[in-house]
């Protein structure tokens, strides 16, 4: 099968085109950009054989049957609908878009026309989180009362564009990266947020976006959430840790991007090393989304995922915006 990545991006370079090349019989034939000479140059140093500034140029190629979508966040959108409009299968990235409704209206509209639509939330793609999800549906910690995920890392300087100053194109900590806990504990938890209150600041990097984040959710069965992310924290290290009755889980440098990390189960019985599978969290994804169109099984996380995980970050920047606790609105999509 054949792919069109619409965005010169990092995570397209970084990984997600290695992701799909390691998928038996797939290849990227185009690479959209916004600017021809970037896209040029993109497509050279990547071996992607077709690029052009027209998505609908890339979109008129019938052997291309799936769109990666990797632009900046306000982007999504427009991107999304027209390569659904041409009967292509999407992964986009996440947060899917600025809007719930928005992000509503791609996920309907793929249903409608028939095609395969994921969210790139890496993490539920880790061996790490599915191990630590079977320990939590295995009983293993008896119910659980609480988790908390600390995920306040140090942007890279080659990140440092928009994600920092532009709100219009989707800036700050929230889209960036309360979505993925969001997505996170949905993902271990196996259910969604109800309701959350919120702070957020600018601590040093955020130009007119907020780059710290601490927030606390309340979900159905009780379970309290504390996550915590940020642009500004070079030492602090990232993990989790899920409380229940009869048991602790710590799991230490899961929040990333490559399949490392450390998992461990504390009981009555002792401490306990949890091992997990580690493959690539990427190739994961692509795999799993390429199931799904192959019509055997459904992406890592749908189209439902990521409006339910977009809807939680929104709730958080309302509640810290308001100083109110916000019930999450998740819109028309279940
Ligand atoms: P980048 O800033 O690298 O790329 C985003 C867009 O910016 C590109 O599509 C490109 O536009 C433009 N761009 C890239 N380089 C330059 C440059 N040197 N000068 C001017 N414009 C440039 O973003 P990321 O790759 O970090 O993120 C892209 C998307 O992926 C976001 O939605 C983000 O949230 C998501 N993401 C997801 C991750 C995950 O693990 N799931 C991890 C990282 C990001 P054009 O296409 O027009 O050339």
């Amino acid at each position: 099968m054949n792919w069109i990545f619409v965005g010169a991006s990092t995570i397209a370079a970084q990984y997600m085109l290695s992701a799909v090349r390691s998928q038996a019989g797939h290849k990227v034939s185009w690479v959209v950009s916004g600017s021809m000479d970037r896209g040029a140059a993109w497509a050279r140093d990547h071996g992607v054989p077709s690029v052009t500034t027209d998505l609908a140029e890339a979109l008129a190629d019938s052997d291309a049957t799936i769109a990666y979508i990797s632009t900046t966040n306000e982007k999504h959108f427009g991107q999304a609908m027209a390569c659904i409009a041409a009967g292509k299968h999407v992964l986009c990235e996440k947060p899917l878009a600025i809007t719930l409704g928005e992000a509503c209206r791609m996920v309907a509209a793929a249903r409608d026309a028939g095609v395969v639509f994921g969210t790139n939330h890496h993490l539920r793609c880790s061996g790490a989180h599915r191990a630590i999800k079977e320990v939590i549906a295995k009983g293993q910690i008896g119910k659980v009362l609480s988790l908390r995920i600390h995920h306040a890392v140090y942007l890279p300087e080659n990140l440092q564009g928009w994600r920092i100053n532009d709100a219009a194109a989707g800036g700050g900590v929230v889209p960036d990266i309360t979505v993925h806990n969001a997505d996170v504990a949905r993902f271990l938890l196996n259910e969604d947020p109800q309701s959350v209150v919120a702070q957020v600041t600018s601590s040093g990097m955020g130009e007119g976006v907020e780059d710290s984040a601490m927030s606390v959710w309340m979900m159905p069965s009780g379970t309290m959430v504390m996550s915590h992310e940020s642009f500004t924290h070079e030492f602090a290290g990232n993990g989790l840790e899920v409380h229940g009755e009869s048991g602790s889980i710590f799991a230490n440098n899961v929040m990333t991007q490559e399949p490392i990390g450390t998992v461990e189960l504390v009981t009555g019985s002792g401490r306990q090393q949890i091992p997990f599978p580690q493959h690539s969290l990427y190739e994961r994804g692509v795999s799993d989304f390429v199931t799904a169109v192959e019509g055997q099984g459904r992406a890592a996380a749908d189209g439902v995922d990521g409006v339910k995980s977009l809807a939680v970050a929104l709730a958080v920047r309302e509640a810290a915006q308001s100083g109110k606790r916000i019930t999450v609105n998740y819109g028309e999509v279940s």
